[in-house]
């Protein structure tokens, strides 16, 4: 405590006279007439510095802006004053401003003291000026762009030691030259406050920020396992939003102990974090193809903060001159268009809603603060903060339930395609996905020249079995031998009901005579399947089979092979049934 206390006394009396010298060389005249006027404008009512320790955060001040950026403090120390408090915003029209504080040491001992700016890291320049009975006792002044090492300058924050000697008065005078918006803040704090502020800030918001980084990663991963657009389009935003919560609210600056010119173009992030918002929304609500209207109007804004971000990549200070009525606009777009997708009964559209609503809200608070309309709190002055965090949740939740949405989508669709091809009844295979399975995989036995047999099974005499036990009954049989025939088949087989009482099932790899084979073991299964239709009745079905190979030398198609086969059953039933007919073909 005692080091660092020493140390920036000592860098802060080896610059102050420095500027010492430099100042009073060129103000020799000046001193005299200042003195003279000095007691004619009179400053505002001094803050009182009392007895114990001193912890100013929320104080009044006084402040002007200099719109020519020219004047230096002699002339705006005579300069109108406007009240305000140690914590204040007044937009971008603010570009040059001077702050001045007065303290008055109402106590018998001197005051250590020291002025913390905890903004300064998103300022181009400062310059402190300090004066006691209006003379000019010490100054210093820091570049931003240049402050790495600045004996002032601690981590984002300017932390200027000055003493207020007792029962006297001193007045500061902050010059704070913004690149955009003048956002200001200044506390007075003892050493021990000085330090404690300094080692406390920041926690809320790499809370944050950790929370979307985590966000980040997950959807990356979403992104890399499924390639959705939208999960790679949502990480983009979710970075460019914490990029811009990290430097506007001086993470950057106080972990990597940058500012300036070096991390203003990140302030682009607050184009980029749109743009990709929008994006996220035309790819998830597919806008282009369902929304034509909708994806018009997102199209439009999108253009203007296009054209805004390549813009800023050469003026980043220009550029950011008209965001806050660019991202009123585009919040007005976006939450029409939300507005109007769930009139048309999209169903992420509400959650889209409430958390865009959130979002809009924040950001409508953060917008009246930079623009200087009102005084800053908590609330406002991390409104987009909030805003973009509340609104990465929500997409979040957004994104998970569309994957629901699609999984649902998706498994009815398999449902369906399992429908089509399966027999109700026996759930096998139906005739039409036999005909295209099989057709598939003849040509695959041609190409290999490998072999491939069919065979077609007939329940013997089925129409008694209706007739005397009824079509429920019958049912059970077609249900039963079913089941022998995928019992007795190999994993390979396709095995269908063809059409009533018919089955097919097709043999690839399989030469005539293993295919005379199978059709035997099938027929005996069958035979000695006995189903128990009551304690007293056991039915005892038989079937007939006609047994082909198909050509593959010749090329035949199975339509033809199916045919020969149909008439090798003919045989069967005709011998006799319960028995395996084949139909061979002999190439001379
Ligand atoms: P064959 O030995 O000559 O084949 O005599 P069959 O009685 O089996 O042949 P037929 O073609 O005369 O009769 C077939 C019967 O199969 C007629 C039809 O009512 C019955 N059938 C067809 N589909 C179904 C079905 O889904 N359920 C039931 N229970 N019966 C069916
Ligand atoms: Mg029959
Ligand atoms: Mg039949």
């Amino acid at each position: 405590m005692q080091a660092w206390g020493s140390v920036m006394r000592e860098k802060a009396r080896s610059t102050a006279q420095k500027n010492h010298k430099i100042a009073y060389c060129r103000t020799v005249f000046s001193c005299v007439l200042f003195w003279m006027v000095s007691a004619v404008v009179q400053a505002a009512a001094p803050t009182d510095i009392g007895q114990g320790s001193v912890e100013l955060t929320h104080f009044p001040m006084e402040y002007f802006t200099d719109t020519s950026q020219t004047l230096d403090y002699r002339s705006v120390r005579q300069a109108d004053f406007h009240d305000t408090m140690s914590s204040t915003t007044l937009g971008t029209g603010a570009a040059v401003t001077w702050f001045r504080v007065t303290l008055h040491n109402t106590q018998q001992q001197d005051k250590e003291l020291f002025l913390n700016l905890p903004k300064a890291y998103h300022v181009r320049s400062v310059e402190i000026v300090e004066e006691r009975a209006g003379q000019l006792i010490n100054q210093a002044s820091i570049d931003l762009n240049n402050a790495s090492d600045h004996p002032l300058m601690y981590r984002g924050t300017v932390v200027y030691p000055f003493m207020l000697p007792a029962g006297e008065t001193t007045v500061l005078y902050v010059r704070s030259h913004v690149y955009s918006h003048q956002w200001f803040s200044l506390a007075v704090y003892d050493e021990e406050h000085s330090r404690r502020a300094l080692a406390a800030g920041h926690l809320d918001i790499a809370l944050l920020v950790g929370m979307m980084v985590a966000l980040v990663f997950y959807n990356f991963l979403l992104y890399f396992a499924t390639s959705k657009k939208e999960n790679f389009l949502y990480s983009l935003y979710l970075i460019s939003g914490l990029v811009w919560i990290a430097l506007s609210y001086g993470l950057i600056s106080n972990a990597f102990n940058v500012y300036g010119d070096p991390i203003f173009i990140l302030n682009l992030s607050v184009f980029s974090m749109p743009i990709f918002l929008l994006l996220f929304m035309m790819s998830i609500f597919e806008t282009r193809q369902f929304y034509l209207k909708e994806h018009r109007a997102l199209q439009g804004i999108l253009a203007l903060l296009v054209v805004a971000f390549i813009y800023g990549l050469f003026d980043v200070s220009r550029a950011l001159k008209p965001s806050a009525g660019l991202a009123a606009l585009m919040m007005v777009i976006t939450f029409s268009v939300s507005i109007s997708l769930f009139r048309k009964k999209n169903p992420l559209a509400k959650f889209f809603l409430i958390g865009h609503s959130l979002f809009v809200a924040f950001n409508l608070f953060a917008v009246l603060y930079y623009s200087g309309v009102v005084q800053p709190n908590y609330i406002n002055s991390h409104g987009v903060g909030i805003g973009i965090v509340l609104e990465a949740l929500t997409l979040a939740f957004i994104i998970s339930y569309r994957i629901k949405i699609l999984e649902d989508i998706r498994s009815k669709q398999d449902e369906l395609k399992v429908q089509a091809s399966t027999d109700p009844l026996t759930q096998l295979y139906n005739r039409r996905h036999f005909m295209t399975e099989g057709q598939h995989l003849a040509k695959k036995i041609q190409a290999q020249a490998s072999s491939m047999s069919v065979l077609i099974a007939d329940i013997d005499h089925f129409k008694v079995v209706n007739d005397t036990y009824g079509h429920i009954v019958g049912d059970s049989v077609l249900v039963g031998v079913a089941g022998v025939f995928q019992r007795l088949s190999r994993d390979k087989d396709i095995v269908a009901r063809f059409g009533g009482e018919e089955f097919v099932i097709l043999l690839p790899e399989t030469s005539y005579a293993q295919a005379l084979e199978c059709a035997e073991r099938i027929r005996q299964g069958v035979a000695e399947y006995n189903l128990q239709i009551s304690d007293t009745v056991t039915l005892k079905i038989t079937i007939s089979i006609g047994v082909t190979h198909v050509d593959v030398k010749a090329s035949e198609s199975l339509e033809n092979a199916i045919n020969r086969a149909d008439k090798a059953l003919y045989q069967a039933k005709e011998s006799g049934r319960n028995r395996v007919c084949g139909a061979e073909i002999f190439h001379s």
